[in-house]
């Protein structure tokens, strides 16, 4: 089966085609169109054969842009498709699906209503989710599609964890309560975790920390509770957004610095988090190294990091009564042996005891790096949500 993953930002959209078989998966082609609706737009292809492609070309709108990634997968130079038919379905990576999706869907126009309704939720990511969404099938009429939600998988989380304690009529009038996102990483990296243990029963929190970064609670497989919120801007600090803060601070901010609403919130999603304490970047590579060199704010920042990760951790084996894995993921997670060591220090009496030396080995399996008297396995699971989108996908088809 050929599966066309899109995932769809404002002016970009990320594309890859699998060829799944049995216990098989293969990514023939992936690519990126770029700066959709601006100038000097670009799509750049390549193929399992690591053939290439990269074209600067008009691309108006993204209805263009799904034009290219079919000639380009369809091209005789470094194409992999004899014929579009050959592609059974899209699934596409959706942001936000409030209270209304659990789970992936087939899209209809009932499915496309609903999204739509998101949008006060999610003003950025939703309507281009949308925009690759009426490409796909303006371009490709008849082949099935199906949304995977960014949400979804946290929509088992109870109403005690899930709401803030705001006047409940505003939960009633604008679904104002924690979501959560990463839900396809937390989900797809769990699955591992609870195979590589052998009991579906177990609790996990996993560690999604990349660029965004947030924490999850999972009990026999549900997501109990998670870090971030309505939006992706509460948890740990990331790269450039600030997560949790006293919300005072926004009013304060709005009436001593004379700022808007929206300078506020460019505030405290682009120029807060590793980059805005550090004053270096928002990158973690960078931040450890100018924390090797000297630099206290980097230092800073690296050690808030590592707090407030492991106070999600104890809050969580207390939100789960124990915990039976900690599993560590996404760019920082998978590669970052010294912020995953900082994390656990000190954890033993909790039952986590990583082994220093498993801690340091690379390796592109996953792996299991807590000492062989931790009660608490500790996992490296490199997560996959093009994969996961690929395979949701699939089923529903
Ligand atoms: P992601 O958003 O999952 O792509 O993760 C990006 C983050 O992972 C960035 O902050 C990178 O600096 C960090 N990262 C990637 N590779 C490494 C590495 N080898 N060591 C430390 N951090 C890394």
């Amino acid at each position: 089966m050929k599966i066309l993953v899109v995932n769809a930002g404002s002016s970009s959209l990320k594309y890859q085609l699998f060829q799944l078989e049995d216990d098989k998966q293969d990514v023939l082609a992936s690519g990126l169109c770029e700066r959709i609706g601006i100038d000097g737009a670009n799509i750049s292809h390549e193929t399992f054969e690591g053939k290439t492609f990269d074209l600067e070309t008009d691309m108006p709108d993204h209805t263009i842009a799904v034009k290219l990634v079919i000639d380009a997968l369809l091209s005789s130079e470094h194409g992999v498709l004899e014929s579009l038919e050959e592609v059974n379905a899209v699934g596409h990576r959706v942001v936000h699906g409030g209270e209304k999706f659990a789970d992936s869907v087939l899209i209809d126009d009932e499915v496309k209503a609903a999204i739509k309704e998101c949008y006060p939720l999610a003003p950025l990511h939703n309507p281009a989710n949308i925009m690759g969404i009426e490409a796909c099938e303006k371009a490709m009429p008849g082949i099935k599609q199906v949304a995977v939600f960014d949400t979804a998988f946290h929509q088992t989380i109870p109403d005690q964890a899930y709401m803030y304690a705001l006047p409940y009529e505003l939960y009633e009038k604008h679904a104002i309560r924690r979501y959560g996102f990463h839900g396809t990483s937390h989900k797809y990296v769990s699955e591992q975790a609870y195979e590589m243990l052998g009991d579906q029963d177990a609790k996990i929190i996993t560690l999604h920390l990349g660029n965004g970064s947030s924490i999850a609670a999972i009990d026999a497989g549900k997501s109990v509770d998670t870090s971030m919120g309505m939006t992706p801007l509460a948890g740990v600090p990331m790269g450039t957004r600030c997560g949790d803060i006293d919300p005072a601070i926004v009013t304060f901010l709005i009436d001593q610095e004379n700022l808007s609403t929206q300078e506020v919130d460019n505030l405290m999603n682009k120029e807060s988090g590793f980059l805005g304490v550090s004053g270096v970047s928002s990158d973690n590579r960078d931040i450890e190294n100018a924390a090797t060199q000297g630099n206290n704010r980097a230092e800073l920042v690296s050690n808030m990091f590592a707090y407030s990760c492991k106070k999600y951790i104890g809050s969580y084996i207390a939100a789960l009564n124990g915990v039976d894995a900690l599993v560590f993921t996404a760019g920082i997670g998978e590669n970052a042996s010294t912020v995953r060591a900082n994390i656990c220090e000190n954890l033993e009496y909790l039952g986590i005891k990583l082994d220093p030396e498993k801690n340091k080995i690379r390796s592109k399996d996953n792996l299991e790096i807590s000492a062989d008297d931790s009660k608490v396995k500790i996992f490296v699971i490199r997560t996959n949500e093009e994969l996961k989108i690929a395979l949701d996908t699939a089923q529903l088809v």
